[in-house]
This record gives C-alpha cells, structure tokens and sequence, in this order.
C-alpha cells in the first residue's frame, strides 16, 4: 500500500473530528437550546459524547487503555445509539431506554475483555460499527412519508458510506491486511476512514437538520393551503386552483359544474349536541362529499358549514345527479355516533367552455341556485344554468322534508 499516497496522523484526524463534533454541537445548542424537538436535543447530545469520546481516543498512549479504548468505544456507541433514537424520535415514536445503555455497557466490556488482542479489536469494532451504521441508515428509510423527503437520502448515504468504509476495515483486519494494521498509524485507509467520519459527523448533522427543515416547510405548506379540521382546500387556495381550472376549461371548450352545499339548521347541531359533535359531523361529511367526487374535483370548505365542489369536465346533468346523492346519502347516514341526522342543502350552476366566465360568476350564481334550495324547505338540490336567459331551471325536488 503506498503510504505517502493518502496518510494522515491518527491523532490529528481525532482531534479534527473533536473539534467538528463540539462546533456542530454548539451551533444546535446556540440554535435550538430551549425548544429541542423531534429528536434534535438527543442528536445534540450524541455530538457532545462524540466529542468525548474522539478526545479519549486521541489520548491512546498517554492515558490509560481503560479510558482510550474501552470508555472511549463505550461513548462512541451511546453516541450512535443516540442519533439512531433521535431519528426514532423524529417520526415521533419513543425509543426504549435499553436502547440507550445496552450497546454502551456491551461494547465496553467488549473491549475490555478484548484487551491485548489490538487486531481482535479493530476487527470487532469496524464490524459492529459498520452493522450500526446499516441499522441507523435502514431506521433513517424505514416508512413512506407522505413527500420525498431529500434530506432522508442524504443522511442514509452518510451512513451507508461510513458503513461501507468500516466493513472494508473490518474485512482487511481480519485478512491482517497490512494498511489495516492499527488505528492510530499513518495508514491509508485509516486516514480514509477517519475523513469518512468527519464527513458523517458535519454532512450527517446538516441532513438531519434539513430533514426537519422540510418537514416545517411541508406543514407550513399545508396549514397555508388547507383547513385544519376538516383538510379540504381553504378559500384562498381553492380560488387560485379554481381559476387554473376555469383557464383550462375555456381553452378546451369543456363543461364544468360549481355546487355549493350548506348543512341545515347546523346551528341547532351545536346547540343540542355541543361544538365537538358539530365539528365532527364536519370532519364526517367532508368525508361523506370525498367519496362521493372524483379524484380532479376540488373540495373546499368555504365557510363554517358551507363546502363548494368545483368539478371539471362536468355538465349540469350530470353534477346535479352527483348532487342528489350527496343529499341523500347526507340524509340517510349517521355522521356520527350520536342518534340524529343532518340534511344539506345544494345549489349548483354549470357552464361549457365557449362562454366568457369569472369564477365570481359562477360563485354567485351557485349561492343564488343554494338560496334558492333553502327557501325550498331545505334537504334539496336546485340547478340553475349560469346564463340568465338560459333554459329554465332545473330543480329537484327532496324526497321527504327533514329537520
Ligand atoms: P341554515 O339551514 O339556514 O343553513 O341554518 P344554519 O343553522 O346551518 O345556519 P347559520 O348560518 O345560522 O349557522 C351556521 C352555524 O355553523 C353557526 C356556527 O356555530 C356553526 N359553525 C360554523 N363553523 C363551525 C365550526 O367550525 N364548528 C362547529 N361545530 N360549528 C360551526
Ligand atoms: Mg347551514
Ligand atoms: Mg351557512
């Protein structure tokens, strides 16, 4: 192995490694101290028995092999274990204690009965880190999150380099490879592996905070654009989405249908069966007109009780038969536990794509077609054409009057 090629002192990369560690360290606890989250706080931590633990390493020869090599794998594996359950306790789960003390009290006594044998443990030690690194990489992939979160592929990499670089190790040490010889020599691969970790240790660290940075980004995203409870499009989301669409349906000369619906005597709900109930109803009726629709239509909750549906490609016909079973279906089902019923009210305008529209429109001709369907007694469609002097007005009628 040519040894001027790539060969760094053992001792500088530690303390290089040190000195990272406590910087990373200190800008989380500058940035973050007070309002640890989501694993941060234990990610922090594990830099800080990092640091600890490259120090005691640093020291091999002038403390003694106790402290250099047993406590320092002891803390090099609690800090391991600490990353791997700041990333359990970032998809919000609990990590075991054991988690935490079992591999630290295993892999000290581990070198400790290994002691003498420096080759034996070099061996072990790569072995072992490297299967962490796999389970950390595996534990940072596991599960489908709703986005492609980037920031989880840059870390797992982390991992996986770092577990590729130790199991190389550990295979060229069993084999008494001679760059492999010992940790702390000039050798080649030690000077590799030694950047490997430097690299985890800042990369790996920016990755983690990225993944939380998405993760807000995403959550913001969808707080700005949806409604809490019931997670249909908000108003302002649904006009700029609406609009997109009215673009798209005059360019293709295709129809589109706006109903609007509104729940009746909701008020009485609240009243009689408290806040709670009356939100769920909500939260069970958004889910009553979503199985109802199709996948392009937009839902939106426009007011407390009042939801629009805009749906593309849908003449007036047809979005008034998609009414009528959303009206009776409200009508029929229990939206929640408790024994009663909720009726909704629907109006519903519909244009082609030939005819110059605003959304106002449309909006205020389906509001006017839903006054229409309350002052027919509630528990009904109405359907009005957009144009004013368009063909007459197409009502239906509800099958029996409730509430
Ligand atoms: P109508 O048949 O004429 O529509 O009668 P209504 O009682 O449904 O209409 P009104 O506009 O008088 O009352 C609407 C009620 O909706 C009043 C308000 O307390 C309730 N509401 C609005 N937003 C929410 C909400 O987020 N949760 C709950 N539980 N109730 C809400
Ligand atoms: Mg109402
Ligand atoms: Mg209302």
């Amino acid at each position: 192995m040519n040894q001027t090629l790539f060969a760094v002192d053992g001792r500088t990369m530690l303390i290089v490694m040190l000195v990272s560690s406590v910087l990373m360290a200190a800008v989380l606890w500058f940035a973050f101290a007070g309002r640890f989250r989501d694993g941060l706080g234990k990610w922090t931590i594990s830099l800080w028995v990092q640091a600890f633990a490259w120090l005691l390493f640093a020291g091999r020869g002038l403390i003694p092999d106790l402290l250099s090599i047993a406590a320092a794998n002891g803390l090099l594996a609690l800090a391991w274990s600490l990353q791997f359950a700041a990333i359990i306790e970032f998809r919000h789960r609990r990590v075991p204690h054991w988690l935490l003390w079992a591999p630290t009290a295993g892999i000290f006594i581990l070198f400790l009965a290994l002691t003498g044998s420096p080759r034996a443990q070099l061996a072990a030690g790569s072995w072992l880190y490297g299967a962490a690194n796999v389970l950390v990489a595996a534990a940072v992939l596991r599960g489908r999150p709703r986005h492609i979160f980037r920031a989880r592929w840059l870390l797992a990499s982390c991992y996986l380099i770092a577990a590729v670089t130790l199991i190389v190790r550990g295979i060229g040490s069993w084999a008494e490879q001679e760059a492999f010889a010992a940790a702390m020599a000039p050798y080649a691969y030690e000077g590799l592996l030694y950047l490997g970790i430097y690299a985890l240790i800042v990369a790996g660290s920016l990755a983690f905070l990225l993944m939380h940075k998405e993760r807000s980004d995403e959550e913001s995203s969808r707080l700005a654009t949806t409604d809490p409870l019931t997670g249909v499009f908000n108003r302002r989301t649904f006009i700029e989405l609406a609009e997109q669409e009215l673009a798209r349906t005059r360019r293709a000369g295709t129809p589109l249908a706006l109903m609007m619906l509104d729940l009746d005597h909701f008020k009485r709900v609240n009243d009689t069966y408290g806040h709670l109930t009356g939100d769920e109803v909500l939260v069970s009726f958004t889910r009553l007109i979503r199985d109802c629709v199709r996948r392009g239509d937009l839902i939106v909750r426009y007011g407390g009780e009042e939801f629009c549906v805009l749906l593309p490609g849908t003449p007036l016909s047809a979005a008034t038969a998609l009414a009528e079973r959303i009206r009776a279906t409200t009508a029929s089902s229990a939206l929640t536990a408790k024994p009663f019923k909720v009726t909704v009210s629907i109006g519903l305008t519909a244009f082609t794509g030939d005819a110059v529209t605003a959304l106002g429109d449309l909006l205020a001709r389906a509001d006017e077609a839903l006054y229409r369907a309350k002052g027919e007694g509630r528990n009904c469609v109405v359907a009005l054409p957009l144009a004013e002097g368009g063909a007459a007005e197409q009502r239906t009628l509800p099958l029996e009057h409730v509430g």
